[in-house]
């Protein structure tokens, strides 16, 4: 079987079919560093994540590369109203977008390269597209995307050119699908810009935002390359825009499968400042929410499904991993020697080929995950019969490694102030206070440990211990 993907354009699932066999080039839309990133924002970069990951996990040579946007509407408006440079302004969001990433166990890509230091790629595809008369220069100095010159404009987001009042030309970046126009590849300086602009060959001023998007996917992934992602609000206009530039300049298709991914509203509506759900992952974290609760609750909805994000669901999320990790703990502490049992070997492979088939099937994670539960309810079964030993749990464990390569939840990357050899150092302290009766040493170590977010369980074999979530 093959691995299939609802692509946007063709409006089908189609088989995933790489340029080069057993390779894969993909562009992500990356955040605009005009502030930080917001769980719908995160609901997207995890969707495209999840993707990275079963790529690999499938074999695939992944070339990722997200593109951070530190110019536009937005960025210029920020700087401006503060009085510093755009750098200066855009450089703190650029670190926590980062940070974040890393709190949510997100691989990195392979480039993330910056608008700022693409001008001269930006520039050059706005001189082709002006030679070839996809676009004009307007009286105020502004260059245009003359869209009547691309007969196929609209095909992504399925909109008949026909049926729609054109209006005659759009500056801003971000309009709507009823403002269809001519759009900007090139700003003219205005005295609003402030001090944010460059002298090229096409005057003083900046790139349009679409533009950056075309100009930095071809320079690291060539004129056509396999994926292209972002959320369903870049469809129109960012993406049917990108489409039009990047095939008018070049001569050929840009991109062979489109993938989006939905919104997400929180507690049932849409996520607003104004209506108080408005949740930076730092916000959540704040509250004591562990990231990769956020993680697996982002992951648990298919992606083309609009995710419903609720306390109560990150309660689940919790509760979910917490199952999983004690699950690979009971798995590491199986004792019985034995050759291993052909059942059990069957099992993992029956898991192995469910949980393939969910994510071969348009990255169903959702259905993976219910393999994953049916695989612990059942080992764990086995387990309580006695029925699984060493060689059993040792396969099982390379199992649920592998499959936690792709959701990320299972072992635990959160960064702890102490190692686990630092732990283990207490808990042989406090075993050996308890066994000479020390109690209230023994009772100051576990408070110490518990301080550090460690759980302590005495068992007849000795005592465990994990991380709390
Ligand atoms: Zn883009």
């Amino acid at each position: 079987m093959s691995v299939r993907f609802f692509d946007t354009r063709r409006r089908a699932l189609v088989d995933f079919v790489p340029m080069t066999p057993g390779e894969v080039r993909m562009y992500t839309c990356g955040p605009t560093i005009y502030g930080l990133a917001h769980i719908g924002n995160f609901r997207t970069f995890m969707f495209e994540d999840l993707l990275r990951r079963y790529l690999k996990y499938r074999g695939f040579k992944v070339t990722q590369v997200m593109n951070i946007t530190d110019i536009d509407d937005k960025t210029i408006k920020g700087c401006n109203a503060k009085g510093i440079p755009l750098d200066e302004y855009t450089q703190p969001f650029r670190t926590a977008f980062f940070e974040d990433l890393d709190v949510l166990g997100i691989e990195r890509a392979e480039h993330y390269p910056s608008a700022t230091h693409h001008i001269a790629e930006m520039v050059e595809i706005t001189q082709k597209l002006l030679e070839s008369g996809h676009a004009y220069k307007a009286d105020d100095g502004s260059i245009y995307f003359r869209i009547a010159t691309f007969p196929r404009y609209g095909a992504l987001s399925h909109m008949n050119l026909a049926e729609l009042k054109v209006g005659a030309r759009v500056n801003s970046d971000e309009y709507e699908k009823d403002a269809v126009s001519d759009f900007a590849l090139w700003k003219a300086w205005d005295p609003q810009d402030g001090t944010v602009f460059w002298d090229t060959p096409l005057g003083r001023g900046r790139p349009g935002w679409h533009v950056e998007c075309s100009a930095m996917s071809m320079k690291y992934l060539g004129q056509t390359f396999d994926i292209h992602t972002g959320g369903v609000d870049n469809i129109f206009p960012h993406h049917e825009n990108e489409i039009a530039q990047s095939e008018a300049s070049t001569g050929v298709p840009f991109v062979n499968h489109w993938l989006h991914a939905e919104h997400l509203i929180v507690e049932g509506r849409r996520m607003a400042k104004s209506l108080g759900n408005f949740y930076t992952l730092r916000d959540l974290t704040g509250r004591g929410i562990p990231a990769v609760a956020v993680r697996y609750l982002l992951l648990s909805t298919h992606y083309r499904q609009q995710l419903n994000f609720t306390f109560e669901g990150l309660e689940a999320a919790r509760n979910a991993i917490g199952r999983l990790r004690d699950f690979r703990q009971r798995l590491t502490e199986v004792t019985g020697e034995g050759a291993g049992h052909p059942d059990f070997a069957e099992l993992i492979t029956q898991s192995r080929t469910g949980f393939e088939d969910s994510l071969d099937d348009d990255l169903n994670a959702s259905g993976g995950l219910g393999v994953l539960f049916e695989f612990l309810r059942e080992a764990n079964r086995r387990m309580d019969a006695g029925t699984v030993d060493h060689q059993d749990a040792a396969q099982a464990l390379r199992f649920l490694d592998s499959l936690d390569s792709v959701l990320g939840v299972i072992k635990d990357q959160t960064k702890s102030d102490s190692s686990d050899a630092e732990i283990e150092q207490l808990i042989r302290d406090r075993e050996n206070a308890r066994a000479t009766k020390q109690w209230a040493r023994s009772d100051e170590i576990r408070a110490e440990l518990a301080a550090k977010g460690v759980i302590l369980e005495d068992t007849p074999g000795g005592t465990r211990w994990k991380r709390k979530l």
